[in-house]
């Protein structure tokens, strides 16, 4: 039995990537900072989803997720799902003329400290586990080499804390993979879905956009690690 823990899973990309797993026999802690919309979509997905109140910005909210699953029996994949983008106050991208230091540590307290605080925290639980996986949801914006390159559309995005905190995530992934080599540890690209983050303006469906971080939370003992890919395959740094 696979036990797994996706945060941010109340709604979006990982509420589909939770039903998913479901389906594919998991156990899924449906993470969620708020406690009822947590209860409501575990209620949702049915038996094999459980609610786990979890704030990937709040050690203590963590701490108790990590001894509720460890009670429970422990963990075998983590998805580090929960993240935010950055829009000023007409709901623009803030590109690099308005970005402050304060909206940079915003969207890096839940992208980048969120992903290693939780990470930290269930790395025990996972290294009791026989075959643990972690899926950081990353994006397409965080590559670099796409965004250097003006023939990539990923160029003309000019948002700099959304990218940057991704592409961090990106780096947390391979220093992860590194240091534990008996996990499998990959940094995945929904694509452009759509979900609350972007106001619903993506094009591609929830159903979509979770392929990745579904097959990347199953892949086994000898699959790669340390890599970064779209559901096409692995992406430019
Ligand atoms: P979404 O529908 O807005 O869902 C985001 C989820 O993260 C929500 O459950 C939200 O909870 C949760 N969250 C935010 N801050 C949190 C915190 N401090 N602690 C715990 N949970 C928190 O967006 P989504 O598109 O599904 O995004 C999921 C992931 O995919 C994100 O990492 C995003 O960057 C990435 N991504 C999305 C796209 C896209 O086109 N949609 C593309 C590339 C990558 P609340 O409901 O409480 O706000």
């Amino acid at each position: 039995m696979t036990t797994t823990l996706i945060t941010g899973a109340n709604k979006g990309l990982g509420y589909e990537t939770a039903r998913r797993l479901v389906a594919a026999g998991h156990t899924v802690y449906v993470g969620s900072r708020n406690a009822d919309r947590g209860r409501r979509a575990a209620e949702q997905l049915g038996p094999g989803a459980r609610a786990v109140q979890l704030d990937v910005t709040d050690d203590a909210s963590v701490a108790a997720a990590v001894k509720t699953i460890e009670a429970d029996g422990g963990l075998d994949v983590l998805i580090n799902n929960a993240g935010i983008e950055a829009r000023g106050p007409h709901n623009e991208v803030v590109g690099a003329a308005d970005v402050t230091a304060d909206l940079m540590r915003e969207v890096f307290e839940t992208n980048v400290f969120g992903t290693v605080r939780v990470t930290h925290a269930f790395l025990t639980l996972l290294q009791r586990s026989a075959a643990p996986i972690v899926v950081n949801v990353s994006s397409g914006l965080a590559s670099l080499a796409h965004a250097a390159d003006p023939a990539h559309p990923a160029a003309a995005y000019p948002g700099v804390a959304y990218p940057a905190s991704k592409t961090a995530v990106n780096m947390i992934t391979v220093q992860y993979a590194k240091a534990f080599p008996d996990m499998r540890i990959n940094a995945v690209e929904p694509g452009f879905t759509r979900t609350d983050l972007n106001r619903n303006t993506g094009t591609q469906t929830v159903e979509e956009g979770a392929e990745i971080i579904v097959r990347m939370a199953q892949v086994g003992p000898d699959d790669p690690t340390g890599g970064y890919y779209d559901a096409e395959g692995p992406l430019p740094w």
